[in-house]
């Protein structure tokens, strides 16, 4: 149904912004570290007409039945536990910081994959606080847009994810990966050396204890934080090592986990900027294998993926991308190469894994 088919009218503004795939720096963001994802082409689009007498009317292209219509009361916000809390968090994070909306008809449609790693949740609250800035005239920063989108799946959804997400889908730009510092939220774009494509396989496994499993790892996180004296993980350096390997277990696997990711992140950057994918391959090699061994965070699914792209001549590495549990992996592969790789990989892991796998390759 188009917007104009559902209101009437065509809409006053329409908005967007994009999925994301982590290069490299996983589980570092609720440690105050560092990553480097990047945004991929599929994109969330707002079409929005504004209103004045408070009322939200919302529907989304992307999900089944009749839920795919709703609609909430400005001032009147409540948890629905569906789809709707997202774009009614963002709408409660924007009025919380001062900013006046009148309510609005909104049409919504993505193209980037739901639930695979990709962060549709972060196109969704980034491209709705988008539209809501154009249509009202809000004074809101991309930083601030990401922000509010993270205290929507924080606060509202209930999610306890780090910034990431939000901040590359703000601030994110095609061709370039974002190096973030999520503690100052310092942020600067890395080009994507020309040598390399990137390739995303989604393993098609979905695992139903990842949110349980998250919030364990956080508080592991924080428990080997103060086990170590510090305010966050990232405050260990990698000459701190020795002391996180006197932890006790799980608490020493986990903080290796993060000391090194974050190591891992500064060397891929300064890889990348010399443009050396093959250094920067063996750090999504040593990336995953860290993920699946200290972090345990991989299935066996997805290892097999790994091992599957690290068998392909034109690869350079490959990693589980996102919290994990299932997911995709994210391949750096020889520039021209990548669509030939994506077919083999999938070939192989549906016949070896009995899997079905679906297979991304954005251009850069
Ligand atoms: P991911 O961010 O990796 O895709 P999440 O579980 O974090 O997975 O977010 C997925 C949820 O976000 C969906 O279950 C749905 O509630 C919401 N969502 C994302 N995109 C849309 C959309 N286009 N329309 C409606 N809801 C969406
Ligand atoms: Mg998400």
């Amino acid at each position: 149904m188009t917007f104009t088919g559902l209101y009437g009218a065509p809409p006053a503004v329409v908005a967007d912004a994009p999925g994301r795939v982590n290069l490299i720096g996983e589980h570092t963001d609720y440690n105050g570290g560092f990553v480097l994802p990047t945004v991929i082409p599929q994109r969330t689009i707002v079409e929005l007409t504004p209103r004045q007498d408070g009322r939200f009317r919302v529907w989304s292209e992307n999900i089944e039945g009749p839920g795919r219509q709703a609609e909430f009361v400005l001032g009147s916000e409540a948890p629905t536990k569906t789809w709707i809390d997202y774009v009614q968090g963002v709408v409660v994070a924007l009025r919380q910081r001062g900013f006046a909306l009148g309510g609005a008809d909104m049409r919504i449609a993505s193209a980037v994959p739901i639930g695979s790693g990709l962060s549709s949740s972060a196109a969704l609250e980034v491209s709705v606080a988008r539209a809501l800035r154009s249509a009202f005239g809000l004074h809101l920063d991309d930083v601030e847009v990401a922000t509010a989108g993270k205290w929507a799946e924080n606060e509202f959804v209930g999610a306890p994810t780090g910034i990431m997400d939000q901040m590359v889908s703000s601030l994110g730009a095609p061709g370039f990966a974002l190096f973030l510092d999520t503690r100052s939220l310092r942020a600067e774009r890395v080009p994507i050396p020309p040598s390399v494509e990137l390739v995303i396989v989604d393993s098609g496994v979905r695992h139903r204890l990842v949110a349980g499993e998250y919030a364990t790892r956080r508080r592991q996180c924080e428990e080997a934080a103060r086990l170590l004296g510090v305010r966050e993980l990232r405050d260990v350096p990698v000459l701190g090592l020795p002391r996180v390997e006197a932890l006790p277990e799980p608490f020493r696997r986990r903080a290796r986990h993060v000391v090194t990711e974050n190591d891992r992140v500064l060397q891929a950057v300064a890889a990348l900027r010399a443009n050396d994918p093959a250094q920067a391959g063996e750090l999504f090699y040593a990336s995953h294998a860290s993920m699946r061994d200290d972090y345990e965070v991989s299935v066996p699914q997805v290892d097999a993926l790994v091992e599957i792209a690290s068998a392909e001549r034109d690869v350079f590495g490959a990693r589980l991308t996102g919290g994990g549990f299932g997911g995709s992996v994210v391949v750096l592969a020889k520039h021209g190469s990548g669509r030939a790789v994506a077919g083999r990989i999938a070939e192989r892991y549906r016949r070896e894994c009995a899997a079905a796998p679906t297979v991304l390759v954005p251009a850069m």
